[in-house]
C-alpha cells in the first residue's frame, strides 16, 4: 500500500491536516513580544534569498502534504506579503487536488492593496493581527511608527475582496495592552470581523517571556462578558469561541498558555527555508530543502515527511499547564475544553 493510500497518524493519534508555510523570515514591524528590536535589529542576518524555498519548491512540497493528509494551508512569516508575487504563491497552492482552504495571517501592512489580487488567486480567508486601537499603544507594540487605521483600512479592503468575516488577532499582555481589550470588543462588535484574543506564549529566548505578563483568556472572558454577555460556541480547532447574547457576533480566544490543545493539534509547520516543525515550541526541525534540492522523488520526499510525523510526540504546552495553572491560579475549564473539536 502506498504511504498515501495510509491514514497517517502521530503517535498521539493525531492525523496530520494542517501545514502553516513561512514564506519569509522578514517583517517590517518589530513587535516587541515576536520580533523585538534589540534581536532582530539592524545587524541582524535574515536568510538570503537563495536559501528560501521556491514557489515551485513550496508547492511541490505542499502537494506531498496534501497527499498524507493535508487539507488546509496558512501562508505566515515574518510577513508573508513580503513575500512578491504572493498571489502567484496562491494560485498554485489552489490548483493542488485536495487542499480545500488557504488562508494568509498577515500584520495588514501591505494588504490594502493586494487584497483582490489575492482573492483571486484562490486565497479564502485572511487573518490580521491588531494589537490595540490606541496609536500610541499600537506603535509601542509594533516598534516600527505603523498606525492603527492603515491596520482598519487593511480590513476593510479584505472584506469588500470577499475575504470576510476577517479574523482579528490580538496577542494581550498584561500592563501593555489589556486596557484595549474591552474597546478592541467594542469595535469589532456587529461588524461581522472576528476578533481572537492570544494568550502572550513564550517564543523560545528571543521575546524575554514572563509569565505575570500573560493575561488568562478566562479572564478576558469574563472581562468582556461582563459588558456583553456572552455563552460558548462551537468550538473550533484552536480558538474556543464565544458568541455575544445579543447578537453582536463572536469572538474566540486562543489560550496556549492556560489551556492548551496540544491533543487536538493537527498541524505542521515549514520554515521559510524548509525545515519541517511538528510543533510550535519544537527546539529542531526536519531539512526538507536539503534532499529536495539533492533530487529527492515525491516518493522519497513522501516517506520522509511521513516518518517524521509517525514519530510525532510532541505536547509542549500541555506539559507546562501543570506549571502555569499553578502560578497563574486559574481553574482549568474541563468542560469548555475543544480538545478533538
Ligand atoms: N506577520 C504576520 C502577522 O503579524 O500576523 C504573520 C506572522 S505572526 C508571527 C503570526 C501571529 O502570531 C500574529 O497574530 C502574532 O500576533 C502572533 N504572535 C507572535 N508572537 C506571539 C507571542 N509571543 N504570543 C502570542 N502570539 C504571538
Amino acid at each position: 500500500m502506498a504511504i498515501a493510500d495510509v491514514p497517517l497518524a502521530d503517535t498521539l493519534a493525531r492525523p496530520l491536516r494542517d501545514l502553516r508555510i513561512s514564506v519569509t523570515d522578514r517583517c517590517q514591524f518589530r513587535c516587541t513580544y515576536c520580533m523585538p528590536r534589540e534581536v532582530f535589529g539592524r545587524d541582524f542576518v535574515f536568510l538570503p534569498r537563495e536559501q528560501l524555498l521556491t514557489f515551485e519548491e513550496l508547492t511541490r512540497l505542499a502537494a506531498i502534504f496534501a497527499g498524507l493528509g493535508v487539507r488546509k494551508l496558512r501562508l505566515t512569516g515574518g510577513e508573508p506579503l513580503l513575500r512578491r508575487d504572493l498571489d502567484k504563491l496562491v494560485a498554485m497552492l489552489a490548483a493542488i487536488g485536495g487542499i480545500g482552504d488557504i488562508a494568509l495571517t498577515t500584520n495588514g501592512a501591505l494588504l490594502a492593496g493586494k487584497a483582490e489580487a489575492l482573492a483571486a488567486a484562490g486565497l479564502r480567508r485572511v487573518t490580521v493581527s491588531l494589537d490595540s486601537l490606541d496609536d500610541a499603544v499600537f506603535m509601542a507594540l509594533n516598534d516600527a511608527g505603523f498606525p492603527v487605521a492603515r491596520v482598519l483600512e487593511a480590513i476593510a479592503a479584505a472584506a469588500a475582496a470577499g475575504l470576510a468575516p476577517v479574523k482579528v488577532n490580538m496577542v494581550v499582555r498584561r500592563g501593555v495592552n489589556e486596557q484595549s481589550v474591552l474597546p478592541m470588543a467594542a469595535h469589532f462588535r456587529r461588524s461581522g470581523h472576528v476578533l481572537r484574543f492570544i494568550e502572550y506564549m513564550d517564543v523560545g529566548t528571543t521575546n524575554g517571556w514572563r509569565l505575570d505578563e500573560v493575561v488568562p483568556a478566562a479572564e478576558i472572558i469574563s472581562l468582556i462578558g461582563g459588558q456583553w454577555p456572552l455563552e460558548a460556541a462551537y468550538p473550533g480547532e484552536v480558538a474556543r469561541r464565544y458568541r455575544y447574547r445579543d447578537g453582536a457576533g463572536e469572538i474566540g480566544v486562543i489560550a496556549s498558555v492556560t489551556q492548551p490543545f496540544c491533543r487536538g493539534c493537527t498541524r505542521a509547520r515549514l520554515s521559510a527555508d524548509g525545515q519541517l516543525y511538528t510543533c510550535l515550541f519544537a527546539a529542531a526541525g526536519h531539512d526538507l530543502r536539503g534532499p529536495l534540492r539533492a533530487g529527492a522523488s515525491d516518493r522519497a520526499l513522501r516517506e520522509q515527511i511521513g516518518a517524521i510525523w509517525a514519530r510525532r510526540a510532541d505536547r509542549y504546552s500541555e506539559r507546562r499547564t501543570r506549571h502555569t495553572i499553578r502560578t497563574l491560579r486559574v481553574k482549568p475549564k474541563v468542560e469548555m475544553s475543544h480538545i478533538g473539536g
